[in-house]
């Protein structure tokens, strides 16, 4: 971590009231020698109060964070705030523009790379900047994901488990606030340790993630999740009075934990993927989860997979064509939190 970045803010972050500009990446290419990448960034600030970051398109084809970021600041005005909503709706601006999980310009996976490197390629300066200029001002962190082009989630929140008994009673009453259909606890240092949500958790930061939904497509019902989830915590904080969720019932979310490989379900083999249960199914240890259909070899048998333990399917595979390795589904087992 640096506070070192190569990004400059068109607006200033210190001041009261409502900004928008773009983050400036320095990017000189052939057709723009001293061009630089536009990132979007919004602040809305009034008094006192918590900081919170919000951030979409850290994957550029999760749709429904960048819908609900970008009506938060044409919507949202400072009477509304106690504190500072700092707004990222397209954080790795270029796979966002492309629609893609990663930058067309170097691939960066900008959730694999935190916390960044000012000196490295593009996506590294991203995160870099997020994690040692953003971060260090925010008292939460709210990074909205979905499952992209090949996932598809019940919409669901998550957190990350903690043995400070006081972050994680935070980090529950949050998850809580944000009263998606269902929510999940996963351990400490998933996908490497290199995500923005662990970048927080490690620095103490109260995180709130989610999987609203995906296929590479935003659904009305993932949206409106995304919405009421946003305005539940951050009334919860005291941050902002939004009324987004004043029409929805409130919601009890369903708390599950993510544990281990036995959640997951990947490809043994390549072809086309048929799921046999849906989002949401109750499942049960050695129950078939699907089958790998030999569409070159049609006379062979398809390829049986199971679940390795009982759960509730969280996230399945969207695209049918499947590459061995490729993650079919995970589930969560009930915490009674
Ligand atoms: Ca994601």
């Amino acid at each position: 971590m640096s506070a070192r970045t190569t990004l400059a803010c068109e607006i200033d972050l210190e001041a009261p009231g409502k900004r928008h500009g773009f983050l400036r990446l320095p990017h000189s290419t052939h057709e723009s020698a001293y061009g630089f990448i536009p990132i979007p960034i919004a602040v809305i600030a009034r008094g006192t109060g918590p900081t919170v970051l919000l951030v979409a398109g850290n994957h550029g084809d999760e749709y429904e964070g960048q819908v609900a970021l970008g009506r938060l600041i044409r919507e949202v005005e400072p009477g509304q705030v106690t504190g500072r909503l700092i707004v990222l709706p397209a954080a790795n601006f270029p796979a966002a523009r492309a629609g893609r999980r990663v930058s067309p310009i170097d691939e960066g996976n900008l959730n694999r790379l935190f916390p960044g490197d000012p000196d490295g390629g593009v996506t590294q300066q991203i995160a870099n900047h997020i994690a040692a200029i953003l971060l260090p001002m925010s008292d939460a962190v709210i990074d909205l994901h979905s499952g992209g082009s090949s996932l598809m989630y019940t919409p669901s929140a998550l957190i990350r488990r903690s043995d400070d008994a006081a972050h994680f009673a935070r980090s529950v009453a949050a998850l809580k606030a944000f009263g998606a259909p269902h929510s999940y606890i996963v351990p400490p240092g998933t996908n490497g340790g290199r995500t923005l949500s662990d970048t927080a958790f490690r620095r103490g930061v109260l995180h709130v993630g989610t999987e609203l939904g995906g296929g590479g497509a935003a659904t009305p019902e993932a949206i409106r999740v995304a919405e009421r989830g946003i305005s539940g915590v951050l009334r919860h904080l005291g941050a902002a009075e939004i009324p987004w969720d004043a029409d929805a019932p409130k919601r009890v979310t369903r708390i599950l934990d993510v544990g281990g490989a036995d959640y997951y379900v990947h490809a043994p083999d390549p072809g086309v993927f048929e799921p046999l249960v849906e989002l949401g199914a109750e499942v049960r240890g050695g129950q078939p989860a699907g089958l790998i259909h030999h569409t070159e070899t049609p006379w062979r048998m398809p390829t049986p997979v199971s679940f390795a333990r009982d759960g509730l399917v969280l996230v399945k595979r969207w695209p049918g064509m499947t590459a061995r390795g490729d993650c079919l589904f995970h589930l969560g087992t009930d915490t009674g939190l």
